[in-house]
């Protein structure tokens, strides 16, 4: 089956390419209504602004956004349901508690207009991607409280994309729908699209699909490009988070190096997460996000727990939000083993590096021994010959070893062995 041709597009000329001096005056003038809104309406806000000796009134510019206190996930979760609310209760027609993977939920709210701006900023990120009338998205993100579900297939109807909406789960009938639709976008994250991949084995090349739009977890380039080369598509990354709106936060350009951040609606800044100042130009950090056209719920100076970097050389495409760095995992995912720190996205960065292992693994602190225990999956084809299994155990423990130290341990297990991730992979698990 032929590929389906895309090619990326700008859906808010204005916004999105709008001059640098320009954006910063709209990001004052947002900042300052955001800030007043909050105070006025929402007395958590009230009180912490007033414990840090600001007033709606000092806000006078975007770098003031600096004075303000910063609000964590514990505060959301504790103000749960309706605690954040700016907005009468009656003026709420949507909420997404969040996944609460780690803990309690949290929920965020979104009145008519709030909906209206996701749906906009989704038409954005997919216009980013190629996605253009007629064009048929196959959405398998999950759908109900997962933002991914409700905010793309808004975002590709207000395009008039034709939305397959899959949800997620099921990797055969994935197939059979993207084959039946001729879907030319995929939309998932990326574990979920490495079980589709493997599900499709030698005809994945075949399939209509010509791009992917992957987001939800953080992951590496590498896996990024065994799904470029595995389907022969374009991926683009995307990012977003439930507390801030959902997806649509940030999309990469047709360039592909680094989301372009939606700087006219949520304030970016990058922290030293121990000091929680500004760190140095590129260097990395935790993103902190104000959402400050959120009416329902606006997030003043959110920690998002995300690490990642400013790429602020202008890009080609002609946008002048700045890029981030993909993320490159979440603070809670960290691992620290015999001292060294370890991210799972850098343990797959590795894996990947060597041809012969299979992007599913697992990875565990064995506390006991303080090691780094590596599951991995190996091609059956290296399992049946003792001689290559002996070698890709040495050089895939030795590149390990060369990374995190002398703790890292690697397990090659057969193929199809480990769970399938079929929404968002758990790849620490514990032992
Ligand atoms: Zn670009």
């Amino acid at each position: 089956m032929a590929k389906v041709r895309l090619e990326s597009w700008i859906w808010d000329r204005l916004h999105e390419r709008m001059p640098r001096e320009e954006l910063g005056y709209l990001q004052g003038l947002r900042l300052a209504a955001a800030v007043r809104r909050a105070y006025e309406r929402v007395p958590l806000y009230r009180a912490k602004l007033n414990a840090a000796g600001v007033q709606p009134a000092d806000i006078r510019g975007i770098d003031d956004v600096r004075r303000l206190p910063f609000t964590t996930k514990d505060e959301l979760r504790d103000a749960k349901p309706f605690g954040l609310l700016a907005v009468r209760r009656t003026e709420v027609v949507r909420v997404h508690p969040s996944s609460g993977t780690t803990g309690k939920p949290t929920v965020v709210s979104y009145t008519h207009r709030d909906l209206a701006l996701w749906t906009d900023l989704i038409a954005r990120a997919l216009a980013a991607s190629g996605v253009r009338p007629g064009v048929v998205l196959q959405n398998a993100y999950g759908y109900g409280l997962f933002t991914g579900g409700l905010g793309f297939q808004y975002g590709a109807e207000r395009i008039g994309a034709l939305v397959v909406p899959a949800g997620g789960g099921n990797p055969e009938r994935q197939l059979t729908m993207l084959r039946d639709f001729g879907s030319g976008v995929l939309l998932c994250t990326p574990s979920f699209a490495a079980t589709i991949l493997d599900a499709a084995g030698n005809e994945a090349r075949d399939l209509p699909v010509a791009a992917g739009i992957f987001g939800g977890e953080p992951s590496s380039e590498a896996l990024r490009a065994r799904l470029e080369a595995g389907f022969g598509i374009r991926a683009h990354d995307t990012y977003g988070l439930s507390e801030v709106i959902g997806p649509g936060v940030a999309h990469e350009c047709a360039e592909r190096s680094g989301p372009h951040l939606y700087e006219d609606h949520f304030f970016p800044e990058i922290i030293d997460p121990e000091t929680e100042e500004p760190v140095g130009e590129g260097e990395p950090g935790e993103l902190v996000l104000t959402a400050m056209t959120r009416e329902a719920s606006p997030l003043l100076r959110y920690r998002t727990r995300d690490r990642t970097r400013f790429l602020s050389e202008p890009c080609r495409c002609g946008r002048t939000l700045r890029r981030i760095e993909r993320v490159s995992g979440r603070t809670e995912d960290v691992l620290t083993v015999r001292g060294r720190t370890v991210v799972p996205q850098e343990v797959e960065e590795v894996l990947l590096s060597m041809g012969e292992l299979e992007p599913q693994y697992q990875i565990a602190h064995d506390r006991r021994e303080d090691a780094l225990e590596v599951r991995v999956e190996v091609a059956d084809t290296i399992r049946s010959d003792p001689e290559r299994m002996g070698a890709t155990l040495r050089r895939s423990t030795a590149a390990l070893r060369a990374r995190f130290g002398e703790g890292a341990r690697v397990q090659l297990v057969p193929a199809r062995s480990l769970p399938r991730s079929e929404g968002k992979a758990k790849r620490v698990v514990s032992m």
